[in-house]
């Protein structure tokens, strides 16, 4: 489905560059099922111009006082914040989230803006006097060199930011690869950081998929790439990064776990998981995306889960009145979580809440789900196995919660879990013993804030240190631990001369 849109520019050593000639993908608006922009498919020939470009930029940002790099921040943050209605919109036109999920996401980005502001004290090195008799150590945290970022798209604004504002406000510089379904957010973010000030080639934009991507992941002179996708692609990037030598963060898929004790508070945790599952349309690396009841919790839950589902208003997001849910991302995608579903329903599952047939009359064309509750599903299915991304949430029924922690830690993923419960031993025990990165007591998606770092494990996380808080300034920068002898004797008595 091509059009006679121009191809979105790329940011290169501070100039927006519109390349001709070089295939291109769409970029839908998810509600309408139009094409809104196209994306050019970069190789190997924009990433040279783009990590040159940083390259070069490097020895005079890293040599910028800490505090004059925040000040970029500082203004940064003001201009994210003035033009925030604006990129909430963008978000929602390629994306397909509601306003208010546009927003909510937005906010966790700024955040990350707000905390690389902090990037004077957050550089603050170790020192020991007196490490020996007359013998002084101390750290210093430098930054590394050319950083990148590859995003996903479901988060078009956020993740981009958890990545850029606190590599460059270490003193790297950086070259963004945003996900060619959703360029847009990442164009008009880059444009305000010119605004604010980031002198040029310090940051950079290309687009492009495996190729582009191989260039980075393989180029002598980028030093770290941070990643956020799905886990096959992770684990990939880990791998080709970290063989040729790069640091590597790379944040994959998800499949998170959220049980419910029979002494949960119902009406409550109703409104927890229908949010948890079914805001972002699902599409959410935290999503709550299998609910384990516990003994009589199903009976308690299941009723008014279900009517919640169906009370979920399905429609566009890219006009005032907003619904309570948008569309998921492509035709091919809905197609996708349809034939996840299906096959949960023919290894013997339930659809109890069934969001399939959803109709949208004031976008006939858009990618519609409607919120859907699968019960009876069993670990082995192949539904419960893979991430949906969509707006389904799987029902297992268990006994005791052993077997709910069981059957959580049996997930190769390892993102969130959750547990609902008026118990403080069996949230203990839970806290305890399960194994994924983040957890909620009593809290749906315990997604980490911009202090907190995005904590995933086994199959959601390769690498070592983790995006966000004090964690990816570590990841950003390299330690150098200085140790000082002075020699000569009688220092005192030169003074007194
Ligand atoms: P994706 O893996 O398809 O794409 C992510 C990025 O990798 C994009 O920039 C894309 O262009 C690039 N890419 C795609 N195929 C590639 C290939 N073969 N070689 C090299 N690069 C390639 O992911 P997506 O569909 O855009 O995003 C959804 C996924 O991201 C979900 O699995 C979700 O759970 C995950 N996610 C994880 C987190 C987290 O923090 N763990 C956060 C958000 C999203």
């Amino acid at each position: 489905m091509s059009s006679a849109l121009a191809p979105c520019p790329v940011f290169i050593d501070g100039e927006w560059r519109t390349l001709s000639g070089l295939p291109t993908t769409p970029v839908f608006n998810p509600s309408t099922g139009d094409v809104i922009a196209e994306c050019p498919v970069g190789g190997a020939a924009e990433v040279e111009a783009a990590v040159q470009a940083a390259h070069a930029a490097f020895p005079a940002w890293s040599e910028t006082p800490a505090v004059e790099r925040a000040r970029v921040f500082f203004r940064y943050r003001q201009l994210v914040e003035k033009n925030f209605d604006r990129i909430c919109q963008t978000v929602s036109r390629e994306h397909g989230k509601t306003l208010g999920e546009a927003r909510g996401s937005v906010y966790r980005g700024l955040e990350n803006i707000e905390y690389a502001c902090g990037v004077p004290t957050l550089l603050f090195g170790d020192t020991l006097e007196n490490l020996a008799r007359g013998v002084d150590c101390e750290t210093l945290l430098q930054p590394l060199g050319v950083c990148v970022g590859i995003t996903p798209f479901n988060f078009p604004a956020m993740v981009p930011l958890w990545m850029y504002p606190l590599a460059l406000a270490c003193g790297n510089t950086f070259v963004l690869k945003p996900s060619e379904k959703v360029p847009l957010t990442a164009l008009l973010l880059g444009e305000l950081l010119v605004e604010a000030g980031i002198p040029k080639g310090v940051f950079n934009i290309v687009h492009g998929g495996r190729a582009a991507v191989d260039a980075l992941l393989t180029h002598p002179k980028v030093r770290a790439v941070s990643f956020v996708g799905s886990s096959p692609i992770a684990k990939y990037i880990y791998e080709t990064g970290t063989r040729h030598g790069k640091r590597v963060q790379a944040n994959g898929g998800a499949k998170n776990y959220l049980v419910i004790m029979p002494d949960a508070d119902i009406p409550k945790t109703v409104e927890a998981l229908s949010t948890a599952a079914f805001g972002c349309a699902g599409e959410r690396c935290m999503a709550g995306s299998t609910a384990i009841t516990v003994g009589a919790a199903a009976e308690r839950l299941l009723p008014s889960l279900v009517e919640a589902a169906r009370a979920i208003k399905v429609g566009p997001t890219d006009r005032p009145a907003q619904p309570d849910m948008g569309p998921v991302i492509t035709a091919q995608h809905r197609e996708r979580v349809l034939g996840l579903v299906a096959s949960g329903e023919k290894e013997g599952a339930k659809v109890i809440a069934d969001g399939r047939g959803v109709k949208v009359p004031d976008a006939p064309r858009g990618f519609y789900l409607g919120a859907t509750i699968v019960d009876g599903v069993e670990r082995t299915m192949t539904l419960a196995r893979e991430e949906v991304f969509g707006p389904v949430l799987n029902v297992m029924r268990q006994d005791d919660l052993d077997r709910a922690i069981e059957i959580t830690n049996a997930s190769a993923f390892g993102n969130g879990a959750a547990i609902f419960t008026n118990s403080g031993r069996a949230a203990r025990e839970f806290k305890h013993r399960v194994k994924a990165g983040m957890v909620g007591i009593n809290v749906g998606v315990p997604a980490t804030m911009a202090m907190f770092p995005f904590t995933g494990w086994d199959d959601s996380f390769y690498g070592d240190l983790h995006i966000q808080g004090r964690e990816a300034v570590q990841f950003y920068t390299q330690q150098k631990v200085i140790t000082t002898r002075w020699f000569g004797e009688g220092v005192g008595d030169v003074w007194k001369k």
